[in-house]
């Protein structure tokens, strides 16, 4: 299938924001962030503000996003506004909204594309390697379990997402590999495509300047609507993004570890012995390993078992701050990384909880620490 001849429709083009022709369009309008400001803060540009408002709440009210497509090229420039909006108000949970509301809107449009388009946004929009498996009619010479995937992509990019969803289909130790390319479903890889977009907006870096005046009665607009809302909203759950909550140390272990690089034993101990305690099954902790180098199933999943059974069914408790730091394992005692939340911990686990609970509630001020509680360690 020649991917290369695929051309996006102006309706599509909408309907996928991050695809690498709708950003052309946007940034050969508004080459950067000061210019896209610039304009928006012109007469003309005015509807372009309100429909963003519209899009953030509807967000908000997490209902469908509903696309303008006025055949102005100036349709283009409401979703990095509306991006632009939140990413000024600055609130995770806000952020978390507006990611859930416009990934699944984009899951709802892809539902609808042909095989060529989705491997073209795939592989111009994402950079990921996927390969069609042919015709329904070719696939009949494959084993019958195979027959029924539509696509095969490469597990390094299968890897980019699929950790965040927690269904067995994902590990990627229920998956089959084959010289590292994993067969997948349309609706999967449309899924994968969808949840690339949520961890875009999740991850964002983006920082807004001082905004003039019509920005920033439109920053308040939202903002406000947003306060009064979210007190009787349910909060967005924390399931994919579980993974943010990690400390420092154990977030390194668990990248190494999913990219195949071979872990020493007291880390792939703390690794195994952490996940567990925060309640992934043995068959999910298994799947973190399953990228090793050296990994044999049976012998991974016996230390898995008995570290999981021991003290009754407990499990073993993953070690300490200092036993990590001692064994040369944890990267801001290294002077690698800082997070400020370290200093007030003594166990990754506390760290944890303590991020986990913030990410919920919203919480981004992290001067609390020093006000609630005694340091507890010195890193430096
Ligand atoms: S201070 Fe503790 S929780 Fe933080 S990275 Fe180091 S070992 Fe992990």
């Amino acid at each position: 299938m020649n991917v290369t001849t695929v051309r996006l429709t102006r309706m599509q083009m909408l309907q996928y924001p991050f695809s690498a022709e709708t950003r052309a369009v946007t940034q050969n309008m508004a080459k950067d962030l000061g210019s896209l400001i610039g304009l928006l803060d012109t007469d003309q540009y005015e509807p372009v503000v309100d429909e963003a408002e519209r899009r953030i709440i509807a967000a908000i009210d997490q209902s469908e996003i509903q696309l303008v497509n006025s055949n102005d090229d100036r349709d283009f420039l409401i979703s990095p506004t509306s991006r632009l909006v939140v990413e000024k108000i600055g609130d995770p949970r806000l952020r978390e909204y507006q990611a859930e509301a416009e990934s699944k809107t984009v899951n709802k449009h892809l539902d609808a594309e042909k095989d060529e388009v989705v491997m073209h946004l795939c592989q111009s929009s994402f950079g990921w390697q996927i390969e069609s498996t042919g015709k329904p009619v070719d696939r009949a010479r494959l084993p019958v379990w195979l027959r029924s995937f539509d696509f095969r992509m490469r597990f390094e990019n299968f890897l980019e997402v699929a950790p965040g969803f927690h269904q067995p289909p994902w590990k990627l130790v229920n998956r089959f590999l084959d010289a590292g390319w994993i067969p997948v479903q349309s609706l999967e890889l449309k899924r994968l495509m969808s949840g690339k977009y949520k961890q875009l907006i999740l991850n964002s870096t983006l920082k807004v300047p001082t905004l003039p005046a019509r920005l920033t009665e439109a920053v308040q607009r939202v903002e406000t609507e947003f306060r009064r809302k979210a007190r009787v909203t349910e909060p967005v759950k924390i399931t994919e993004t579980v993974v943010s909550a990690f400390p420092p140390c154990i977030a390194q272990m668990h990248d190494d570890s999913i990219q195949g690089k071979n872990l020493p034993h007291e880390a792939r101990f703390t690794l195994a012995a952490f996940l567990l305690k925060i309640g992934m099954s043995q068959d999910e902790v298994l799947g973190v390993f399953r990228s090793s180098p050296d990994f044999v199933t049976d012998l991974a999943r016996y230390q898995i078992r008995h570290i999981s059974s021991k003290s009754g069914g407990q499990g073993y408790t993953p070690p300490g701050c200092k036993k990590i730091q001692g064994n040369g394992l944890c990267p801001v005692y290294l002077g690698v990384t800082f997070d400020p939340l370290c200093e007030y911990i003594i166990h990754p686990l506390a760290f944890y909880k303590t991020r986990a609970w913030e990410m919920l509630k919203g919480i981004e001020n992290r001067s609390w620490y020093a006000t609630k509680k005694r340091k507890k360690q010195s890193l430096s």
